[in-house]
């Protein structure tokens, strides 16, 4: 039983800011004088529309979009466009896909089901702790589209530079570092990202897409899933996660009350030094992933045993440092410290792991 908040580090569902659910509290019942709260709204309401059009307006100045993207909504997370992807831009040629961990392979064996898929990389010969350069990847001439995952939530690696595919469409799963840093857009013909990392409550998924890029849906391609269907009805062929993009747009008042996405990177990155350099400088600890490429979003480590890194799951629980026990694929620990992390939860996290190892060498 705890009577307070407590630090959660969980991969996802993951922490909203505590700004934010209070000022969701506040305008549960009755949003902005409306006499309703925001989740019995018509989507095709004005006042939910004024809502709609104000978040997508916010996300366009934080992420300093282009003119030239489409800003969509769409159901079923990250996951359901591992499908929706193939199914749109293949367009009966092949794509190239980079499998540095978990949903990248999970993204690659979707895109099987619907074409031609060239795996141009693959880091499980070390077990994802790396991430390929730019010279060891070789892009098919004529490909629709590269795929890559962006940061590696279960292995803790990010991509530290955003590939050049040539005349290939970039794709990237994005969904646990949005938000995190500022981002060039221009670069890619469509990102994604499921929102319950950075964004929002789980189950959306947020669409930046290229205006212009060949949209080729197959001809079995739900009407959901249907990247052209979902462009000409602004995100709403059907209900959209009203509630979620509502949401959306009040992390995004929080972002830019701490001075915007530079801001946010900062914060990010010091979070992450306190936690690294703790690592870095133990001998009972141990961290994986290779250095140039560690994930300032998860941060993946262990204890010398398998039966001490149940001990601090266990203990980091009981003291408020909730879900730090690694995926069952890695095992170990992993810290996701997503924007909505304080730095005061990491720090206390150092804390526990100085004491766990003092107790335990
Ligand atoms: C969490 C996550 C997913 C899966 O998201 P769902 O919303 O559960 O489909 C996919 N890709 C990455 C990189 C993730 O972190």
């Amino acid at each position: 039983m705890f009577k307070e908040r407590i630090y959660n580090f969980s991969a996802g569902p993951s922490m909203l800011p505590e700004p934010v659910l209070s000022r969701v509290q506040g305008e549960l019942l009755n949003y902005g004088g409306t006499g309703i709260s925001v989740m019995e709204m018509s989507h095709r309401s004005k006042m939910y529309l004024d809502i709609f059009e104000s978040v997508k307006a916010k996300l366009r100045e934080t992420l300093d979009i282009p003119a030239g993207y489409h800003i969509l909504f769409a159901h079923g997370g990250a996951t359901a466009q591992f499908s929706a992807v193939p199914m749109n831009l293949l367009g009966g040629g092949c794509a190239d896909y980079a499998i540095t961990g978990n949903f990248a392979q999970l993204a690659a064996n979707e895109a099987k089901k619907f074409g031609a898929v060239n795996i141009i990389y693959d880091t499980s010969d070390k077990n994802h702790t790396y991430i390929p350069r730019q010279a060891d990847l070789k892009f098919t001439e004529g490909a629709s589209y590269f795929h890559y995952c962006a940061n590696n939530t279960i292995f803790g690696t990010a991509w530290d530079y955003i590939p050049d595919a040539g005349g290939v469409s970039l794709v990237s799963d994005m969904s646990s570092c949005i938000l995190s840093e500022p981002l060039d857009v221009s670069k890619f013909g469509l990102i994604y990202a499921g929102a319950q990392k950075n964004i929002a409550p789980a189950a959306l998924a947020l669409l930046i897409l290229k205006d212009g890029i060949p949209i080729k849906p197959i001809p079995t391609t739900p009407k959901v899933l249907d990247y052209n269907l979902m462009i000409k009805n602004d995100s709403m062929l059907n209900t959209p996660a009203a509630f979620n993009i509502y949401i959306l747009g009040v992390v995004l008042d929080w972002i830019k009350s701490l001075g915007g996405l530079t801001a946010m990177q900062e914060l990010n990155q010091a979070k992450a030094a306190v936690l690294y350099d703790f690592l870095d400088n133990s001998t009972f600890y141990n961290a994986p992933a290779l250095k140039s490429v560690r994930s300032v979003m998860n941060v993946t480590f262990r204890t010398p045993n398998e039966a001490l890194d149940a001990a601090f799951a266990k203990e980091s629980a009981e003291q408020g440092l909730a879900n730090l026990k690694g995926h069952r694929l890695v095992g170990g620990m992993r810290a996701s410290i997503y924007n909505a992390m304080p730095i005061e939860g990491v720090k206390k996290l150092v804390e526990f792991m100085g004491g766990f190892e003092r107790n335990n060498r």
